[in-house]
């Protein structure tokens, strides 16, 4: 099995690659491990690990992989691939990047004296626990990385694999600090079969839930995105709250999904196919980036009823 990602020589650099399908196309990529789920997995070698960023509730992210399986048609980061000229439909879930040497260069910049222990989001432009991570394990050496820093860290996923580094997790809650969130944003089976092609069963994700609770973690889920439309008839937001709740979530976050460059060209023209009946009130819906504010407000103040009817915090803290 090992064999079949050994690459025999130093994988490339994250710009030699994007030079390559610049001027060649992801074709080109031959190098890419072909594997059962029908996606390529290009090695490359990431000269940081650490990216901060901008206008989100945290600084410093990490991510060790690019583009992710799983495939949500409203993934915000399917725009990024474009960055890479891949393209944000079938290309940001069938080809991804391995940054095989991430763990290694995390640990470097651990180490720096300039290094004043922010907290660090993991997963948030990818998913760090869709299938590879189970040969990889990229994400598991960054969290003992993290934990044997004494860097306070949260981690995104919608892969239950997570329950498989509960030992290094509570460590963390125990130590500096971590906070689990599952995404869920739904667990009405159309919806999450159509929004989410490549991902565990919402219920799968609940279960690894409750398995984190009753190790210790402080672990929530995020109901993020709610899409109009599709996840967002109020007694589906019911169902999903109390099966939330029914596990143990010791919170619960919301948002309705926007969508902008890449990911709004991907998701409209889906939309179109699977939905056609839904474009007409999304061209009035999403004229801009967001979903006007009285829609948004509205969608808060049902989740925040539903919260309340089942005791669970908004809060992560
Ligand atoms: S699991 Fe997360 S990163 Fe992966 S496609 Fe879905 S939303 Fe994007």
């Amino acid at each position: 099995m090992s064999l079949l990602f050994d690459l025999g020589r130093k994988p490339p650099t994250t710009k030699t690659i994007a030079l390559q399908v610049r001027e060649h196309g992801a074709g080109s990529l031959d190098e890419a491990q072909r594997r059962a789920d029908d996606a390529r997995y290009q090695e490359i070698t990431c000269r940081s690990a650490l990216n901060p960023v901008k206008g989100m509730p945290f600084a410093w992210t990490l991510n060790p992989y690019r583009g992710c399986t799983h495939g949500c048609h409203y993934c915000y980061a399917r725009r990024y691939q474009t960055q890479f000229e891949l393209g944000s439909d079938d290309e940001f879930a069938s080809i991804i990047f391995v940054k095989t040497n991430f763990v290694e260069v995390l640990k470097r910049e651990l180490r720096k004296p300039s290094w004043t222990r922010e907290y660090v989001a993991v997963g948030t432009a990818t998913d760090c626990y869709q299938p590879i991570e189970g040969h990889y394990r990229l994400t598991r050496g960054a969290l003992v990385a993290l934990h044997e820093a004494g860097n306070p860290a949260g981690v995104i996923t919608k892969g239950p694999m997570i329950v498989r580094d509960r030992d290094v997790l509570a460590d963390m809650t125990r130590g500096a600090g971590c906070t689990v969130h599952i995404s869920v944003p739904t667990v009405d089976e159309d919806a999450w079969r159509q929004l989410e092609p490549g991902t565990a069963h919402p219920l799968q994700r609940l279960r690894a839930v409750r398995e984190l609770v009753d190790a210790g973690i402080r672990a929530g889920v995020l109901m993020n995105p709610i899409v109009p439309g599709i996840s967002s008839k109020p007694a589906m937001l019911e169902k999903t709250m109390k099966a939330i709740a029914d596990h143990g979530a010791r919170f619960v976050g919301c948002n309705v999904m926007f969508l902008e460059g890449g990911t709004r060209d991907h998701f409209l023209k889906w939309l179109a196919q699977e939905y056609p009946e839904l474009v007409e009130g999304y061209t009035q819906l999403y004229a801009k980036k967001y979903a006007p504010a009285e829609y948004r407000n509205e969608v808060k103040r049902v989740i925040g009823g539903l919260r309340r009817a089942h005791n669970i915090s908004d809060r992560e803290d």
